[in-house]
């Protein structure tokens, strides 16, 4: 790799500046790819030009001058026989203002608007056009992600100086041509020039969309070196040893007999995936996806007797402390009963308590942890920890991921990994975006549960869903209410639900409301949770905090505000939380009109189907990828060419591409993950 400090002109504050952007090398200038393009090549005549066209123009100044149209501005009129347009200027200088003189010929860019004099471009990039004709560029002009300190015109010389050097640059052919489709650019070379300099015939069409060729070859490159990644990752793992926990009967025995139900065939078949896992001598490394309310978490109880049968300790990792809690609870009544005692390691506990979990991790006399992702930060040390269940992995990226095997990696040997998640993703993405995964899937929910009916409402409906609530609570049911997410600021959500349950308690006096927020303090929210699960509230408003994971049966209405904003699979996860026990249960998608038509699609696709994965099928097609089924959580996020729903038609010739590399080319997969994935991390090691 080059220094881009081997650049002229580029010293120790300009580097610093580029490293925040992730650039350090000239290869790495020529990754950061242009977000846009402008094509400057064509200069459009004045009497061509309809407001919305971002064009180049020339023409003479035939007068400039400053006026106050309520504020101060410099207006520049230039006519090329064609026509005329005005040039606006609120920002300008003394000298700009004299530099414009009548009869000087400029060359302009920037975007037409209509105004009431006419056509006009608002601050528009212009230059003079000498007498010895300032030649138009030959290639469209890329836009890259100017930041503060970085100005698009620095960010076009510095890629133009390293693409000066592209030939000389060390910058090898990874991927071997065979692997590489026809119709692609052969070289990275060519894919990367090509971009940082598309030929005026270019297709802007295909360049914009990131589905030109030359874009392709480089996404294609970037998911194999992803793929890899988790690959080799994956494989360095299962290098080390794991603990072989074979059945050992007895204690999964007894839990199993003290349950009031049996397993449905989908939760069996999971067990039995995981059972044959946790008997090999390697470390598991398994997601168990399965829509809400599926029982994953029973699962993952009886995986837990393997470990806990030879002696060795089971972690429980949460996404929030009231869902640590809420495992604590349900583990502790399936457990305790047969003498295994059920360790909370989580906030609100008093320094002596924390002390003596600690000091049972520690020991090995603590056989269950359960608490938030702080169980693998704060110095817990496990004396044997052999099994580590995460619940909801799309809260937690790869690397945390990687961390907490490595926490439990004490006396060489490390845990297996259970990962539960309910965020359903299609085949194709999770064998990417899960790459070092096994996938079990529960596609099944215990029986006698009642599918939730969805209603979608306007909010100007309020009143019949009020009563809606007040018919449901007095038949002995309960429900929720979620309020409406407010993204501009952090404390709107908070006094948004603040001020929805004081109306709601006014509406329904004789209903017994209760309100859950992230602002809360723990020991009140959970409080509050607990008198709702105790049947004492009947009503619960809350900010999204229910989102994962509450279990209460008896509630069977869900009421969701402003729906339109949220995303499917965060509904989903909602809905979810009704339906779980006897009793009919509906949930009430309210949005303010005016809904767009997309908007209205989503929502009806939650209306139209229960099922998780459905859903986020329609999801997909809908909506395509961004904050999707998680994957921007994954490690897949960081994609900075492919799109994982774009590209998805790539994904199975990376798979077996992935292959290829890693038996025959084994040498070329480290310099691919790391120019892809980054260096500094530490699973594009290898071995
Ligand atoms: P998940 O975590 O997959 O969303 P949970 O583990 O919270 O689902 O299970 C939801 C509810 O279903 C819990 O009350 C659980 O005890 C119950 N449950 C789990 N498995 C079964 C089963 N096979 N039959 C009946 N109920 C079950
Ligand atoms: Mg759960």
């Amino acid at each position: 790799m080059t220094p881009v400090t081997a650049l002229r002109g580029v010293g120790e504050a300009l580097a610093g500046r580029l490293r925040a952007i992730g650039v350090e090398s000239i290869q790495d200038l020529l990754f950061l790819l242009p977000l846009r393009y402008e094509d400057r090549t064509r200069t459009f005549a004045l009497g061509e030009l309809r407001p919305g066209m971002r064009v180049a123009v020339e023409g003479e100044v035939q007068l400039a001058e400053v006026a106050f149209r309520g504020r101060r501005q410099l207006l520049c009129r230039i006519a090329d026989g064609s026509g005329q347009l005005t040039l606006r200027f609120f920002h300008f200088s003394a000298d700009q203002q004299r530099s414009l003189v009548r009869g000087l010929r400029l060359r302009c860019f920037g975007e037409v608007r209509r105004s009431p004099s006419g056509l006009e471009m608002v601050h528009p990039e212009y230059r003079r056009v000498d007498a010895a004709a300032t030649a138009t560029p030959d290639h469209l002009t890329p836009v890259y992600p100017a930041t503060e300190g970085l100005t698009q015109g620095r960010l076009r010389q510095l890629v133009g100086a390293a693409l000066e050097r592209l030939d000389q640059l060390e910058l090898e052919e990874l991927v071997p041509a065979r692997l590489l489709s026809a119709g692609s650019p052969p070289s990275l070379r060519e894919a990367l020039r090509y971009l940082h300099r598309p030929p005026p015939e270019a297709s802007l069409e295909a360049l914009m969309a990131r589905r030109h060729p030359a874009h392709r070859r480089l996404a294609y490159e970037e998911l194999l070196a992803h793929h890899l990644s988790l690959k080799v990752l994956r494989r360095r793992i299962r290098d080390e040893g794991g603990w072989p926990l074979p059945a050992q009967g007895d204690l999964e025995s007894r839990l199993r007999a003290s349950l009031p139900f049996s397993l449905t065939a989908a939760q069996a078949r999971a067990l039995a995936e995981i059972d044959a896992d946790l008997a090999r001598p390697t470390p598991m490394l398994r997601l168990v996806q399965g829509d809400v309310g599926c029982g994953k978490t029973l699962v993952a109880a009886l995986a837990a007797t393997r470990a806990l049968a030879a002696r060795r300790q089971v972690a429980l990792m949460a996404p929030t402390e009231l869902l640590a809690e809420q495992h604590a609870q349900n583990f502790r009544r399936w457990f305790e009963p047969l003498g295994v005692a059920v360790e909370l390691l989580a906030g609100r506990r008093s320094a002596a308590a924390r002390r003596a979990a600690l000091a049972g991790a520690h020991s090995g006399s603590a056989p269950i942890l359960i608490g938030t992702h702080a169980l693998f930060q704060e110095g817990v040390e496990f004396a044997a920890l052999a099994l580590v269940i995460v619940d909801e992995q799309h809260r937690f990226g790869v690397h945390q991921r990687l961390s907490l095997g490595e926490k439990g990696a004490a006396g060489g040997r490390r845990p297996h990994q259970l990962i539960m998640t309910a965020t359903p993703i299609p085949r194709t993405l999770a064998m990417t975006a899960y790459a070092d995964l096994d996938v079990s899937v529960i596609d099944e929910l215990p029986p006698g549960r009642t599918p939730v009916r969805t209603v979608v409402t306007p909010d100007s409906r309020r009143e019949e869903v009020v009563q809606r609530i007040r018919s449901a609570c007095l038949e002995g049911r309960q429900a929720y209410w979620v309020c409406p997410l407010i993204d501009e600021s952090e404390d709107l959500p908070y006094q948004a639900a603040e001020e929805t349950a004081a109306s709601l308690a006014e509406a329904l006096t004789e209903i017994r409301v209760g309100l859950v927020h992230g602002r809360m303090p723990a020991a009140a929210k959970e409080r509050a949770m607990a008198r709702f699960k105790a049947g004492e509230l009947q009503l619960l408003v809350a900010t999204t905090v229910i989102e994962v994971g509450v279990d209460v049966p008896n509630a069977t209405l869900m009421v969701i505000e402003n729906a339109e904003r949220m995303g499917l699979a965060q509904l989903h996860q909602l809905r979810g939380r009704v339906g779980r026990g006897a009793h009919a249960s509906s949930c009430v998608l309210m949005y303010r009109a005016p809904l767009s038509a997309l908007a209205r699609e989503r929502l009806a696709v939650m209306r139209d189907t229960n099922d998780g994965f459905e859903v986020a099928r329609r999801d997909l097609e809908l909506r395509g990828p961004g904050e999707l089924l998680g994957t921007r959580q994954t490690g897949l996020a960081q994609l900075r060419v492919a799109d994982l729903v774009r590209d998805a038609d790539l994904l199975p010739r990376v798979q077996s591409a992935a292959d290829t590399l890693l038996t025959e080319f084994p040498d070329r997969v480290e310099p691919l993950v790391r120019r892809w994935v980054g260096g500094g991390e530490r699973y594009a090691r290898v071995g």
